[in-house]
This record gives C-alpha cells, sequence and structure tokens, in this order.
C-alpha cells in the first residue's frame, strides 16, 4: 500500500490504496482522482485537504451518505449508493465516490475478474 493524493472537486484526500485502485484513479492526465475508485474505506483515508478552508487536515474527511438506493442505471449497472467525503471543518465537498454492482455478476468471484 502507498499514499497517494487523489483529486475531487473540492480538494484531495491522501489515502492507501492499492495498485488496482490507482489504476482506475489515473485518467492519463499526470494526476490521481477520487470519483472513478469508488468508496474508500476511512480507515485508508489519513488526510483531507479543503480548498474552502484553504488547509491540510491531518485526518479522513467525513463521509456524508446521500443516498442508498438500488437505482438500475443501465441494463446490467446498479448505483448502489452515492454520498459525499466533506471537510472536517466547513462539511464542504472535498469529492464524490459513487458504487456501482453489476446486475449479471451476482457472486463476489466475479469482481476479480477485469470487465474488459
Ligand atoms: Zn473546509
Amino acid at each position: 500500500m502507498t499514499e497517494f493524493k487523489l483529486q475531487g472537486s473540492g480538494g484531495y484526500i491522501i489515502a492507501d490504496i492499492t495498485e488496482e485502485q490507482a489504476k482506475k484513479a489515473d485518467l492519463g492526465v499526470g494526476k490521481l482522482f477520487l470519483a472513478p475508485i469508488g468508496k474508500l474505506e476511512e480507515g485508508k483515508m489519513k488526510k483531507h485537504y479543503c480548498k474552502n478552508c484553504e488547509t491540510e487536515f491531518g485526518n479522513p474527511p467525513k463521509i456524508h451518505l446521500e443516498e442508498n438506493t438500488n437505482e438500475q442505471v443501465s441494463d446490467n449497472l446498479i448505483l448502489v449508493e452515492r454520498g459525499q467525503y466533506t471537510c472536517e471543518k466547513c462539511s464542504s465537498i472535498i469529492g464524490e465516490y459513487r458504487v456501482f454492482k453489476k446486475q449479471d455478476e451476482s457472486d463476489e468471484a466475479g469482481n476479480a475478474r477485469p470487465s474488459n
């Protein structure tokens, strides 16, 4: 595990992520982004930077769960959960996350294999 800086719309989060997560977060522009990773475990997040406060905090951000629905977004894709990482001080949004589930992969083992 390595600590990476993950960019969000309102700041960044420093977190321990796996190589697989780092690959997902790398959109090829020399930065890593929060959004493609999905939800990070609170224990993996070390620091967060809030643009509004212009401060880096030495704690994980707060997690604000916005929605916990099983909304179908396409034929076999379900949005399981949506939420935001928010600043511990001013509660502005650092970044967002979405957790998806593929409908045709009913068993967990399916997640281990790359989709393309
Ligand atoms: Zn703030």
